[in-house]
């Protein structure tokens, strides 16, 4: 009996063995995950969990039964410490375990503050893990004061809730502007005002010198000189790749496990998929930080792992919930050299349209899903959206769809 091995149980890992077996694979199939719990969904993380909204159980991508009913074996808390190509096996500790193929769906790390910047002062979080998010959120009673440091997507949803606790926020961005890595000054703007509205502080083209404090943290000092009071502390300043299971058993890896249009990797019977894993993508490498990528990559992979040869060509997209409002984003907007503003409703509803040498490569919709839905579905026709048409609030976008 084949036997297929899954290493790293979060999102891509549940969704590569769910789809192995929907799909008919009936050899063995074991995840192998390094935390103590079931496979679960990060993005409430940020948003209704730490608002404590959500309860642990919605986290969860499926029950515990649903892996022994697909016969899939789920073994959590167990770390994957080698992998060994010729002879087939991983290493868990004393433990070796054989297989025919293998998926590394091992994601990704939060990047840190190092210690001399008072980066593992008590107080100062990161958040990626659901302990991470159990760990911060007794800190956030109202009158707290919070640093965030880093004005991604990570940063700014957690500065949004603490916000709506009644703790007091402030943004610390060392670029020019919040969002300033993944999108254009206009949702940048967008998005600072709607923090400012809620009373966050955002600070941007400054960055942390560094957070002080005598075992716990108690201040920090920025770039500019000021001197801030801080009860706590989350640093959001990107995530790296886990790639260090694949590098130590000599598999590529280029900003990411290296893989083709199919998932492979430079090690035969070896695959990647998810936050861990870089892929062709139009002519140039990417490696995609999503719930859609993670998914829809596994997917693909599961299904080759099965004997199909499906290239994984996705249309991106991503979402953040700050406040009331949602930002939905469809395509890749790098290298763009001209954005088209469509204002439906000032300070409330719009959508920036993305264009590369008059061909359509992105859009960031606040609160307008039908502007998302319509640039999405662009994307994937490879239609090119009519200026005049966008940048005219009034203009029926859906007609361009005909
Ligand atoms: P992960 O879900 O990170 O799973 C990887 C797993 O592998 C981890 O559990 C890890 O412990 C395990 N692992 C690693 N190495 C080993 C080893 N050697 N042995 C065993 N196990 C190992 N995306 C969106 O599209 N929209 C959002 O709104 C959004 N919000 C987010 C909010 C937060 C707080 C975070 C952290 C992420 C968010 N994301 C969002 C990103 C999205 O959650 C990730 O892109 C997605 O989880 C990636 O899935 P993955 O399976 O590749 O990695």
């Amino acid at each position: 009996m084949p036997e297929i091995i899954v290493v790293g149980a979060g999102q891509a890992g549940a969704s590569l063995t769910a789809r192995l077996r929907s799909s008919g694979y009936d050899g063995g199939i074991t995840l192998i995950g390094e935390e103590p719990v079931l496979p679960y969904q990060r993005p409430p993380l940020t948003k209704g969990y730490l608002l404590g909204d959500m309860p642990l159980e919605r986290l969860y991508l499926r029950p515990d039964s649903f892996y022994a009913e697909q016969d899939i074996v789920l073994r959590t808390g167990v770390r994957v410490t080698a992998i060994d190509p010729a002879s087939r096996t991983v290493v868990l500790g004393d433990e070796r375990l054989g297989y025919d193929q293998l998926a590394l769906t091992t994601g990704s790390r939060p990047r840190l503050l190092p210690e001399s910047a008072g980066g593992t002062l008590a107080g100062v979080h990161e958040v990626r893990s659901l302990q991470d998010v159990d760990a911060l959120a007794p800190g956030l009673d109202a009158g707290a004061r919070l640093l965030v440091v880093g004005g991604g997507y990570i940063g700014l949803e957690v500065a949004a809730v603490a916000a709506k606790k009644g703790v007091e926020v402030t943004v610390v961005e060392m670029a020019g502007r919040i969002l300033q890595r993944v999108a254009a000054p206009e949702t940048s703007d967008y998005i600072r005002e709607l923090h400012l509205a809620h009373g966050v502080d955002v600070r941007e083209s400054v960055g942390v010198e560094r957070l002080t404090g005598d075992g716990r943290i108690s201040g920090a000092v920025l770039t500019d000189g000021a001197r801030l009071d801080v009860d706590v502390a989350v640093v959001g300043v990107g995530i790296a790749p886990e790639t260090a299971l694949a590098e130590a058993a000599g598999i590529e890896v280029e900003n990411g496990v290296r893989t083709d249009a199919f998932g492979r990797t430079s090690v035969p019977g070896i695959w990647a998929a998810g936050d861990c894993a870089s892929f062709p993508y139009r002519g140039v490498r990417v490696r995609l930080e999503s719930v859609q990528n993670a998914i829809d990559q596994a997917e693909a992979v599961a299904d080759n792992m099965a004997g199909l040869a499906r290239r994984y060509d996705p249309v991106p997209w991503f979402w953040s919930d700050q406040y009331d409002a949602k930002l939905q984003i469809a395509g890749l907007n790098s290298g763009y050299d001209e954005i088209v503003s469509r204002i439906a409703e000032p300070g409330r509803r719009a959508s920036f349209w993305y264009f590369r040498r008059g061909s359509f490569q992105a859009v960031d919709a606040i609160n307008d899903p039908r502007a998302y839905m319509v640039g999405k579905r662009m994307l994937e026709t490879g239609k090119t959206p009519d200026r005049a048409v966008l940048s005219d609030p009034d203009s029926n976008l859906k007609a361009m769809l005909r």
